[in-house]
């Protein structure tokens, strides 16, 4: 039973050093137990603030233990008839290959025929987090401009497409050309700006959105939040998901210098946290196996293999190895 260890707190982007792969036996089942083989896990951005000494929403990782986060896995062995043998779990105890339970914190997978590790992925966390930031932050109407920062990901891929799907002009950034052209050429997005590339970041959001931006979707934070503060037309909704550009920074990183025009321009700008919105969950999953099996919604999947590739899956999420989402298929 292989599992990952927080080896060192990071400093700036996380390297493979930080972690560790620690075997270590396999518990022995007690009454009332089961064994949970994890067959898929998810790393996540949010994970990235785990790894920091500071209080927050959610309690930090503890150095040289299990790292724990989403995962999918198949019970093996059981003493617990709620959860018999085969019985297909979603989780929070991924970073390994194993554990034992007594079953309280597994969740039986719905039953959509849905492949499992959707489930961490549009019909799981990223999925209910693009459709409840979009829909009750967000207040999204028909016709309005949305834009999308960090689009082509396991989040803001589901955004474009559940705006075009709601009669949005829809308009994203991404950290390549490829990503930009899997926007536009498979999901029907509008417009897209390579935030690499450009010269002018402002620019070419403008060229992407010619009649202004009504709600801004927010994963990256920083020039991104500056650029679209002074684009967004009055009363324009800002879900606030993200901040991916100062997961990693080292210094205070500069804020928008510009937040007057939230007043100018009498936005609304919100923060969530999707774990406060779960109540929805059950209505999101319903609605959303409806729209990929009438072929509305796609969701694409970047996937390492082996548990031992999962700190440089990690790691890649922020120099953008993926499209969709980020998984690791365990042994
Ligand atoms: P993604 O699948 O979008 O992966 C991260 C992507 O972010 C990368 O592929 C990369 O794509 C982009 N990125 C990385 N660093 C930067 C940077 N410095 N500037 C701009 N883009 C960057 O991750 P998720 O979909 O899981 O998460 C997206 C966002 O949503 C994150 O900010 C995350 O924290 C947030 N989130 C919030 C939740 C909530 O409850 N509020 C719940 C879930 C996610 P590229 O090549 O385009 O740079």
């Amino acid at each position: 039973n292989r599992e990952i260890h927080l080896k060192n707190r990071p400093v700036g982007i996380p390297t493979k050093e930080d972690f560790s792969v620690v075997t270590v036996p396999v518990a022995v089942l007690k009454a009332g137990e089961v064994l949970v083989k994890n067959l898929w896990m998810s790393v996540d951005p949010y994970m990235r603030g785990r790894m920091l000494e500071r209080e927050s929403y959610i309690a930090p990782f503890v150095l040289n233990e299990v790292l724990s986060g989403g995962a999918i896995g198949e019970v093996v062995e059981s003493n617990n008839p709620a959860f018999p043998v085969g019985s297909k779990v979603a989780n929070m105890s991924g970073w390994r290959e194993y554990f034992t339970t007594s079953g309280a914190d597994l969740q039986p997978l719905p039953d959509t025929g849905m492949q499992d590790q959707a489930f961490l992925g549009v019909l799981g966390m990223p999925g209910m987090t693009a459709f409840t930031g979009l829909t009750k932050i967000a207040q999204l109407k028909e016709g309005d401009t949305v834009f999308v920062s960090a689009a082509s990901g396991a989040v803001g891929a589901i955004v474009c497409q559940i705006a075009k799907l709601k009669g949005c002009y829809v308009a994203g950034s991404v950290g390549s050309d490829a990503k930009a052209r899997y926007l536009r050429e498979e999901l029907g997005v509008d417009a897209v700006v390579n935030y690499k590339t450009t010269e002018n970041l402002q620019q070419s959001i403008a060229q992407a959105c010619p009649n202004g931006i009504d709600v801004y979707f927010e994963s990256v934070g920083g020039a991104h939040l500056e650029a679209v503060l002074n684009l967004m037309n009055e009363h324009g909704r800002i879900a606030v998901c993200g901040m991916i550009d100062q997961y990693n920074a080292t210094s205070a990183s500069a804020g928008p210098s510009n937040l007057s025009q939230l007043i100018i321009k009498k936005l609304t700008m919100q923060g969530f946290i999707i774990f406060d919105h779960w109540d929805g969950y059950p209505a999101f999953v319903e609605q959303m196996t409806q729209w990929i099996q009438q072929g509305k919604i796609s969701a694409k999947e970047t996937v390492y293999n082996g548990i031992e590739q999962a700190p440089d899956a990690f790691i890649g999420l922020f120099t953008g190895q993926n499209t969709g989402k980020m998984l690791v298929k365990l042994d």
